[in-house]
């Protein structure tokens, strides 16, 4: 019967007009097209601030304002935007015209280095943590050169940076912005013991992005999908994922429709998407571009997420970037793929083909487990959500502990490494070079290294780091901040080591060697290349110290460490403020989230699920009475099953009383981490075990009287 409401033909796509390399960036105010559209001098000027940083004077900025608008106008735009990363997740723009009254009765297209560079949006809505208190509820935008601007639809949108008045970060950029300049400045240091020529340091993300399609009509007749991004309830369906058949299977017409269209809008948009599949489980996929520099890859993303929703809804479908929107199934992530290059073109994590080159490797590698080591309950916290709490640990995404997976020939040169008497590791040939054991033959290795290992949270996979934890609907900036952040902080502290070492006349190669030995040994336990899903590993995990807590609110206290609080100081990245304000804003989402689901739940049992299991109550006490009248006939089969109901509405109604009284108790507590903390142990707690009870329910009514489309119609798109 819902089956019906679907219109399964695929919508015409218009073709692209010639190939990608004809229409990419189409979209983008690029460097090619700065050229055209900019003056010599203005063009040199953004050129050396895009790489440097140095501060663009009022002329420039009106130069370079007089381009992006004339360009904009030829592309069909006619409002500009800031366009910046609220802590609410998403991105937040507010349109203006260029058209302006020009005093003479007409309007004059107008856009001035002044609306470029900075703007005041009226940004009270949004969430600060109590950083802007009502004296002073601006906060101002402002543009980030490093990231080009762009057209979507007929509007000119400007990467922007959103700030409080009194200079705190109130988004994701700044911060992100402030890692990336903390850890090129550590690692460009400690590049130089091998390269003096390195001079800049950049991160790079390649992120992969899941997500699920839903069917509009039947997303629009389930009020949870719609208000909560995720079932509350539903059966599991008789076929779901056990015969494996959706993994890199053919993709249905409807969705390679969607998929070339959203493809085709990325593409004109700079984004260099590249690869399409199916995962794991049914109406599942996942898209991923090249890598790019971190800051440009995060916009990317953000970007993709909005493009994704817009494209969906024309071909008739909702993509669901909620962590776990069905249970039973796979959830959904996003693979952070990290990696930092020099300015001379190496990949610090991927080995190179000198003993020097490997030693260098080997230093950037053993630094940065060592400071997930430290951090590892702050990584966990980063990536941490209302959302994502449904997948982490939930047996097919990462377990909610984080290590690292080296794979079984990097493990082996660590130990070898660490392992080695004395000084035997390391000697110098006839000609003073530098010979390592252990590490010439790593690149070798690597290329047959097959080792895959999808359990870990945090894998090396040959010449990146790839965080598995980060959610679906995660801004991927939280999880490369904190990564940035920490590795540059532990590299910064390396090199004062080994510069002491130096000093008193250790030979260079062998203090690096003298300290990497110890840190291997000191970050052994974050080490871990076996089952992450496996009960032993939880047990063994808090053995050795890892941090394993698993409550949401409870893990952002990790933010609120004196080791954390001190780490984003001594680098620059956040303020103590910043980091209150933003955990604040953490509990208070949290809340928020729960809440909404936890009424939405309410409303859904109470307004639809007891009425209908009721309904069908009512026909069979109806037939039984009528069965009565004749003699003979047993009904006790029907009266068992009336029972059933009977229990299981009685329930329903049991529980959500209760869960609206925790609600209530909770809303009572001001302080938003007892708040939150409340709500995750008195309020969370009720939405399975109600549930349950409703999944029963679904067995057992009449199919014509089921209100809501279920897992099975939901599930399978053709
Ligand atoms: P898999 O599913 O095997 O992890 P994918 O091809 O789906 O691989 O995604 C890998 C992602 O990693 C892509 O976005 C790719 O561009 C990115 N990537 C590859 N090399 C690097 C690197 N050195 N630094 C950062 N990201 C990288
Ligand atoms: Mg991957």
């Amino acid at each position: 019967m819902v089956d019906a409401a679907i219109n399964h033909s695929a919508i015409e796509v218009a073709s692209p007009e010639g190939r990608p390399s004809d229409y990419f960036g189409a979209k983008v105010f690029s460097g090619a097209t700065m050229r055209k559209y900019l003056d010599k001098k203005t063009f040199e000027t953004l050129s050396d601030t895009m790489k440097n940083g140095t501060p663009l004077t009022r002329e420039v900025a009106d130069s370079i304002a007089a381009g992006m608008r004339q360009w904009a106008l030829e592309h069909g735009a006619d409002h500009y935007t800031h366009w910046f990363q609220p802590l609410t997740g998403g991105t937040a723009e507010k349109h203006d015209a260029f058209a302006q009254p020009d005093g003479f009765g007409g309007v004059i297209e107008e856009f001035s280095g002044k609306l470029l560079v900075q703007q005041e949006p009226d940004a009270s809505s949004f969430p600060n943590g109590g950083i802007r208190n009502t004296f002073e509820a601006r906060g101002y935008s402002a543009w980030d050169p490093t990231s080009p601007a762009f057209i979507v639809d007929t509007t000119l949108c400007i990467p922007t940076v959103f700030i409080a008045y009194t200079g705190e970060a109130l988004d994701y950029k700044v911060p992100l912005l402030r890692s990336i300049s903390a850890v090129d400045k550590a690692a460009t240091e400690v590049c130089r013991y091998f390269d003096r020529n390195v001079e800049k340091v950049h991160t790079y993300l390649g992120w992969e992005q899941e997500y699920f399609l839903v069917d509009e009509s039947l997303w629009a007749v389930r009020p949870d999908l719609m208000l909560t991004g995720r079932t509350l309830m539903g059966h599991e369906s008789a076929k779901n994922q056990q015969l494996e058949d959706h993994y890199f299977g053919a993709i249905p017409t409807r969705v390679m429709a969607f998929m070339k269209e959203l493809e085709y809008e990325c593409l004109k948009l700079g984004i260099p998407v590249k690869t399409r599949h199916n995962e794991v489980a049914p109406n599942q996929f996942e898209l991923a571009p090249v890598y790019e520099e971190a800051n440009l890859a995060n916009d990317h993303n953000q970007l993709l997420m909005t493009i994704m929703d817009k494209t969906a809804r024309r071909h008739h479908f909702r993509v669901l970037l909620h962590e776990k929107p069905f249970k039973g199934i796979n959830g959904s992530g996003k693979h952070n793929n990290w990696s930092l290059g020099t300015d001379t073109g190496v990949n610090l994590m991927s080995p190179g083909k000198t003993a020097s080159e490997n030693l260098q490797f080997i230093t950037f590698l053993v630094n940065v487990i060592s400071a997930v080591y430290k951090h590892n309950g702050l990584l966990k916290a980063a990536v941490m959500s209302a959302t994502n709490d449904h997948r982490l640990g939930a047996n097919e995404a990462p377990p909610a502990i984080i290590s690292t997976f080296l794979g079984t020939q990097v493990s082996a040169v660590l130990d070898k490494l660490a392992a080695a008497k004395g000084d035997n590791a390391i000697r110098f040939d006839a000609k003073g070079v530098f010979k390592m054991s252990g590490i010439s033959h790593i690149p070798t290795l690597l290329r047959d290294n097959t080792d895959r290992n999808r359990t870990s949270p945090f894998a090396f996979t040959g010449n990146r780091f790839e965080f598995r934890a980060a959610g679906a609907s995660d801004n991927c900036a939280e999880a490369i901040i904190t990564l940035n952040t920490a590795l540059a902080d532990e590299l910064t502290m390396f090199k004062a080591e080994v510069d002491a070492k130096i000093e008193s006349g250790t030979k260079k190669e062998k203090a690096i060697y003298e300290v990497l030995k110890r840190k291997i040994k000191e970050c052994n336990p974050i080490r871990f290349d076996g089952n992450g899903y496996s009960e032993e590993w939880r047990a063994e995990a808090a053995r050795r110290g890892l941090d394993c807590e698993t409550s949401t609110p409870l893990i952002f206290d990790r933010y609120l460490d004196p080791a954390t609080i001190d780490m984003f100081a001594r680098t620059g990245v956040y303020t103590a403020i910043e980091l209150e304000a933003r955990t604040g804003v953490k509990w208070e989402t949290y809340v928020k989230k729960i809440q909404i689901e936890g009424r939405v739940l309410g409303d859904l049992v109470m307004n639809q699920i007891i009425p209908t299991a009721s309904a069908y109550e009512a026909m069979l006490l109806d037939k039984v009475y009528k069965m009565a009248q004749i003699p003979g006939l047993n009904a006790s089969s029907d009266i068992a099953l009336i029972k059933r109901i009977q229990e299981h509405t009685a329930a329903i109604q049991q529980l959500t009383e209760e869960m609206i009284e925790a609600r209530k108790r909770a809303n009572r507590i001001e302080e938003m981490r007892a708040k939150a903390i409340a709500y995750h142990d008195t309020v969370a707690c009720f939405f399975d075990k109600i549930r349950h009870h409703v999944d029963k329910l679904e067995e057992i009514v009449d199919d014509r009287l089921w209100p809501l489309p279920k897992y099975r119609e939901l599930l399978f798109l053709r």
